[in-house]
């Protein structure tokens, strides 16, 4: 399915990317959502709230700008809009951004805990552990919750001095993961590394409650190898 009008390339690319959460196991039902941004016009386009993914067109992606607003489209917009705007608005490099309560990485949220970094296959995608934001304070949920959500986000990687850039992605405390990426394809293939990483994590402990974080010099050759001005992974 080919999408049209002025917004066309992002209604693509935005589902595209939702169209995958369901074919990589990440989503059940509804539940989830992903979104492509245009920086220059300050507009997204985002999955329309509670239409199941078999019943999704291009053309039914709703365009909203910046402040949650929407700009184009008849069906009202994910529940989660506000949080990706403030996102999008905040950080200008980023192109998707993809929420989902996919099991393991929604088990370590509601767990409350960061993702240690336990082997390789987390340190080719992030030399930290996976952070986890606190569950957000009452005034915060009563307030207006899904916009102080991106806030929750924003605030916790300053807090941790990550940059956005660096770490694609985050839990949010007894909720579930977010992450993003320059490309809305880049957001959905974090989220899969994610939730492997998150099974990964749990195992690992189960198996050896004691098992040790992933010695830096790990880190640094598995992130380096794939990141740094050296990077010799793939065939670029
Ligand atoms: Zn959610």
């Amino acid at each position: 399915m080919q999408a049209s009008g002025k917004f066309k390339d992002i209604r693509q690319e935005a589902y595209e990317a939702n169209m995958q959460l369901p074919q990589l196991g990440l989503v059940l039902f509804t539940f989830g959502n992903a979104s492509a941004a245009d920086h220059k016009r300050k507009v997204f386009a985002i999955k329309p709230s509670g239409i199941a993914y078999a019943d999704l067109t291009p053309n039914k992606m709703v365009i909203v700008d910046f402040d949650g607003n929407t700009v184009e489209g008849k069906l009202r917009p994910s529940s989660d809009t506000r949080t990706h705007a403030v996102l999008y608005k905040h950080w200008s490099n980023i192109g998707g951004i993809v929420h989902t309560h996919s099991i393991y990485a929604t088990a370590w949220a509601q767990a409350q805990r960061p993702i240690p970094i336990f082997g390789t296959t987390h340190a080719d995608h992030n030399t930290v552990d996976i952070p986890c934001a606190p569950p957000m304070e009452d005034s915060m949920i009563q307030g207006d919750y899904e916009y102080q959500t991106g806030f929750q986000i924003i605030n916790c990687l300053e807090r941790l001095n990550l940059s956005y850039e660096e770490v694609e992605m985050i839990l949010v405390g007894n909720h579930a993961p977010f992450t993003w990426g320059k490309t809305a394809k880049k957001a959905v293939y974090n989220s899969a590394v994610l939730e492997s990483v998150a099974q990964m994590a749990m195992l690992t402990e189960r198996i050896n409650p004691d098992a040790p974080r992933l010695k830096d010099s790990l880190i640094r050759k598995h992130f380096e190898r794939k990141h740094g001005p050296d990077s010799y992974y793939g065939q670029n």
